[in-house]
């Protein structure tokens, strides 16, 4: 199906050319047909970056009629920055009819010349839920001989807890009009909202319901929880020419993450929902210009964000909703475009990526962290890339050049690029030749070995964490005397020891672990006079424990046996 075959009109078709849209997407040849062709209500459902804003802006701008003042069509979405980005979308649509009147109304901005404009006659409203509830309760819209009504990302929308703000809006809505629903998920909530607000809806399915988009490749990379960030930093760094986003969980984070990677030289800034209005609109404004070229934001502050080619999604903590991980991952791939979506979890997280991968239908592929050779490489790749593009200005360098020939006479050309690269590079290399590998097994992965190991033969390592650290004078080799000590039976493989003041985590095979645990619960020793305490990493504060044990240890001593000898072999 062609554009010219939907029956849209030759100022539309105008429109559209000059955007350079030149064949229709699926869900616009599903939707735009459907639309115009008759008045039922239809349920969309399609993944994000498919194309959704022009399948139902076309058939609304054409079906305008021009003696009505007031709103004819109402677009629902979820955040101010999709309102904008679809009024400004219909006015590209647009371009070529005359006189078409659509108006923003979203939060967090004055209200009054919101008022003003649609008191002077509109014919499309875009809008965020909360702001266009306020402005019904003021009395300050007709919504009498609206005809279409669109709620779009609708999953999003009730995911923000914008249902009461939906339902008063819909219920000064006439029953006449068509109502279009347009999701990438369809969890119980939007369910119930299709069958108590839309009649008999027709439901068009575009790819699998909640796929991520086709060309987006899924990875993941499992890092100790602490080593997330430098694993950040790796990703940045191998990826030169990275423009993503970064999705973090809370605001806090994202604001930390933005702040640590400003601080160690990136192009980073934040965007989250404790950002004023014009600091996120400067953030987004800056980014779209690639002056920021790693966005730190949370689910919610980069929903429905239409910026193309970006070329990483990376997930710096996966979403607690299933949902928004689709969301997110949607952010690239766009326009057929290439793009890949990481995510960094940690050992213990294994199973969320399975759930994804169960739930989305995609498979997700394990990759490793780079490494600091891989970095390097890769860096030296971008500036021999850059040295080969580069068209130098005629003029000063000229003139010098001989100059310069002569002070490197005799260096032959290998030499000349590997002293220019340490040149260049020398932060980088520095850095990365001393930068231990990042990269650990998850948990319960039985019979899969990737052989990643970190030099006991055995990629199966455990994390455990002892309450001692550089504050009571532990050092690698006293841990290794502590823990050989104290399980006389066999001699246990130490990996990775990482010291800091109060607490030290050490690796030991997967298989050793229980032992070790249970040799010091069993046989308490003491280190610089303190009752020694080792457990699984992540399981909690082990000096709290440590605390806890005390307390127990006051209780009575036969309290304290009883429990031990469960836990004995
Ligand atoms: P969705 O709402 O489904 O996430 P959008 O409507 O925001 O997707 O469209 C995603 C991107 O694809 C936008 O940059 C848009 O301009 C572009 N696009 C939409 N339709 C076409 C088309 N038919 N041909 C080329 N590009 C398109
Ligand atoms: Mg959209």
């Amino acid at each position: 199906m062609k554009f010219t075959d939907m029956g849209l009109s030759p100022e539309l078709l105008q429109g559209i050319a000059r955007l350079k849209f030149e064949h229709p997407t699926p869900v616009q040849t599903a939707v735009i047909p459907a639309i115009l062709n008759h008045k039922r209500d239809l349920v969309a459902l399609a993944q994000t970056g498919t194309g959704k804003t022009a399948a139902f802006g076309l058939p609304i701008l054409q079906m305008l009629s021009r003696d009505i003042k007031t709103p004819q069509a109402l677009i629902l979405c979820p955040t101010r920055e999709l309102c904008m980005q679809i009024a400004r979308d219909l006015e590209h649509f647009a371009a070529a009819l005359r006189g078409v009147r659509i108006l923003a109304v979203y939060g967090g901005a004055d209200i009054r010349p919101q008022l003003t404009a649609m008191a002077r006659g509109v014919d499309i409203v875009v809008a965020t839920p909360g702001r266009m509830h306020d402005m019904l309760r003021r009395r300050r819209a007709d919504f009498s001989r609206i005809q279409r009504v669109v709620l779009d990302e609708a999953d999003e929308m009730l995911n923000m807890g914008f249902e009461e703000d939906l339902k008063a809006i819909l219920s000064e809505v006439p029953d006449t009009a068509q109502t279009l629903l347009f999701s990438a998920t369809m969890p119980k909530q939007v369910a119930a909202i299709t069958r108590k607000y839309m009649k008999n809806p027709e439901e068009i399915t575009v790819g699998t319901r909640n796929a991520g988009a086709d060309n987006v490749r899924h990875e993941y990379a499992v890092v100790h929880a602490r080593d997330r960030y430098p694993a950040l930093k790796r990703l940045a760094d191998c990826y030169p020419d990275m423009y993503g986003i970064v999705f973090c969980r809370t605001r806090q984070e994202t604001q930390d993450i933005a702040d640590r990677l400003g601080r160690d030289g990136y192009n980073a800034e934040s965007l989250h929902g404790d950002l004023t209005q014009q600091q996120r609109d400067r953030v987004m404004k800056k980014f779209r210009a690639r002056e920021i070229t790693m966005l730190v934001a949370t689910d919610v502050a980069a929903r429905g964000l239409d910026v193309d080619d970006l070329t990483h999604i990376i997930n710096y903590s996966l979403p607690d909703e299933l949902g928004s991980y689709t969301h997110r991952s949607g952010r690239t791939g766009r326009a057929g475009k290439n793009g890949v979506s990481i995510a960094l979890i940690n050992m213990r997280e294994h199973y969320k990526v399975k759930h994804i991968e169960k739930t989305l239908g995609r498979t997700f592929v394990q990759r490793s962290v780079p490494t600091g050779v891989e970095i390097c490489e890769a860096q030296l790749l971008a500036l021999m890339k850059r040295l080969g593009e580069v068209s130098p200005e005629p003029g000063l360098i000229d003139d010098i050049l001989p100059l310069l020939c002569k002070n490197l006479e005799g260096v032959s050309r290998e030499d000349l690029l590997r002293r220019f690269a340490s040149l260049e590079l020398h932060r980088m290399l520095d850095y990365y030749g001393k930068e231990p590998d990042l990269n650990v097994e998850p948990l319960s992965q039985p019979g899969k070995r990737t052989g990643r190991s970190r030099g006991t033969g055995d990629g199966d390592m455990i994390e455990l964490v002892v309450n001692l650290g550089k504050r009571n004078g532990l050092s690698p080799k006293k841990l290794m005397n502590l823990i050989n000590a104290s399980d006389r039976t066999s001699s246990v493989d130490i990996g990775r020891i990482n010291i800091s003041q109060m607490q030290t985590y050490f690796n030991v095979p997967s298989a050793s672990a229980q032992g070790v645990i249970d040799s010091f619960a069993k046989k308490p020793c003491e280190f610089d006079g303190r009752s020694v305490s080792v457990a699984r990493a992540g399981t909690g504060d082990p000096a709290k424990r440590e605390q806890k044990r005390a307390a127990r240890r006051k209780g009575g001593p036969g309290k304290r046996g009883a429990g031990h000898a469960k836990s004995a072999r």
